[in-house]
């Protein structure tokens, strides 16, 4: 091969071909437990990979150039004062403050797409004809699609922080402003790419801003799952349009799969929660205002840790459904361990586990298997659903909107028509919370007050070790 071939541009793409091979990787072995911790190292590896062979051909392209040692200068401070902050707050978040600090990052990347976008606008390359035109249209895609995801993943981020309220915003006219905003972000798109004003770009920026606020703000807390997964989508499609306006493919082919893997779990959950994708995604697209659920709904029974102790070792199978309640009370350790203590005694136990419990997707199985819990107990909702009639006792965790019978039985209920674990199918159920408060939805939880459910109060953590005290 001849020697010129060779370029630093050249050894970058090579670099970029191999971060992008362990990217995918990397997704295939997030995919399942027994890979996810392979799956991470790839994604790592390949991370590394791409930032030392961007700040390597940044670097060594530029050289010469005025100004070059000032630009390699801030590039490293960058990038370390970012791994700092970075490593920082994984290290410090807790697991049930993981879903708003994914929300959190979904928002920076919506910003740097932002940025970027600008910047494209701003340091106008010289361009002629076609190319000049797309590049215009990828501005303000770019911006569009950022600015969305920027102020959708601060509202999520809000939502999942509970630091604004989970019920939807119901503007009058909603839908109508939606679609609008959607047909004015076509017109200024080609507006903007025969005469490339910037006020333009000021317009959309406002207009994607208060868009991506208002469709995250008008989805209920029941359908936040689908929310989060698909601004996870909406940061992939902004880092690709970041990548096609600052020519780096590695940017583009990473948005992509980000962006397409976000969207089938979107699609995925939405299946799972019996919701119309283009309902959620278009912030709630015909969904009515909810009905409000203060209806009496009879009186609850309680039971203490002793009793439930009792009925344990008395059954024959034991189904264990956990919820956020669980992560919250940190409750997996004692939880295993009863697991261990009851299988020991003979007794069947295994685990439902409903696909958006908690606030995460996968969040349960991440609990319980950091708790050592064997992964073949550990079903999903589908596979046990049908042999709940059959159990003895079910032990609710923490887990309130995902045993919700009237998801089931109540047309009018927000949750209606969202599979949910068939928990008050078997003969006794143990309900752990610490008050009868409704779950993230926001929903009244029929379930209490069943004749077989009985509500254990208190935090899930204690409660279930003075079980096994009493064991
Ligand atoms: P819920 O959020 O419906 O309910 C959790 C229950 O846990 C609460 O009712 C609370 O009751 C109880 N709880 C909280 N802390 C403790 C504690 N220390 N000890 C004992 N109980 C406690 O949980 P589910 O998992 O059933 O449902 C998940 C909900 O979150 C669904 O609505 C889902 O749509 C939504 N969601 C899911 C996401 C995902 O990806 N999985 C993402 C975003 C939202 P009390 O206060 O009385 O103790």
């Amino acid at each position: 091969m001849p020697e010129t071939l060779i370029t630093p541009a050249s050894v970058a793409g090579a670099a970029y071909l191999v971060a992008a091979l362990a990217f995918i990787l990397s997704l295939a072995g997030l995919s399942r437990h027994e890979t996810a911790r392979r799956g991470v190292g790839y994604g790592i590896a390949g991370m590394a990979i791409a930032l030392a062979a961007t700040v390597w051909v940044t670097v060594l392209d530029g050289w010469g150039e005025p100004g070059a040692p000032l630009g390699l200068l801030l590039l490293v401070v960058t990038v370390l004062v970012g791994g700092a902050i970075g490593l920082w707050r994984a290290r410090r978040v807790e697991m049930t403050g993981m879903p708003q600090l994914i929300a959190l990052l979904h928002s920076f990347v919506g910003l740097a797409a932002v940025l970027v976008g600008w910047n494209g606008a701003l340091a106008e390359p010289e361009l002629e004809g076609a190319l000049r035109d797309i590049h215009h249209a990828e501005v303000f895609i770019g911006v569009f699609i950022g600015a969305v995801t920027f102020t959708g993943s601060i509202v999520a981020f809000l939502k999942l922080s509970a630091r604004m309220k989970s019920a939807p915003l119901v503007l009058p006219g909603k839908n109508v402003m939606n679609l609008g905003a959607l047909v004015a972000f076509v017109v200024l798109t080609v507006w903007y790419v025969i005469t490339p004003d910037l006020w333009l770009l000021v317009l959309v920026t406002a207009l994607a801003l208060a868009l991506g606020w208002h469709l995250v703000a008008s989805i209920g807390g029941g359908d936040m799952p689908v929310v989060v997964s698909m601004l996870n989508s909406y940061s992939g499609w902004a880092a690709a349009a970041a990548g096609f306006l600052l020519d780096n493919d590695l940017l583009i082919v990473t948005g992509a799969l980000v962006g397409s893997s976000g969207a089938y779990l979107s699609y995925i959950m939405c299946k799972a929660m019996n919701r119309s994708f283009i309902s959620v995604i278009a912030g709630g697209f015909g969904i009515e205002a909810p009905s409000k659920g203060d209806e009496d709904l009879g009186e609850h029974r309680e039971i203490q840790a002793t009793d439930a102790a009792e009925l344990l070792v008395n059954a024959s199978s034991v189904v264990i459904t956990p919820g956020y309640g669980m992560a919250v009370a940190q409750a997996q350790y004692p939880v295993a361990e009863l697991t261990q203590k009851l299988r020991e005694r003979g007794i069947e136990v295994r685990f439902g586990i409903h696909p958006v419990a908690g606030r995460l997707p996968g969040h349960m199985n991440v609990l319980l298997a950091e708790a050592k819990v064997p992964y073949d107990i550990v079903e999903e909702m589908d596979e046990i659903n049908d042999d709940l009639a059959g159990t003895s006792v079910v032990l609710v965790i923490g887990a309130n909107d995902t045993v919700n019978p009237a998801a089931a039985e109540d047309p009018g209920s927000p949750i209606a028509g969202m599979p949910v674990l068939r928990v008050w199918e078997a003969d006794n159920v143990i309900v752990f919370k610490r008050s009868m408060a409704s779950g993230y939805a926001g929903v009244p939880n029929p379930l209490f007050f069943r004749d077989n459910a009985q509500m254990l109060f208190g935090d899930a953590k204690e409660r279930v070790e003075d079980i096994l005290k009493a064991l």
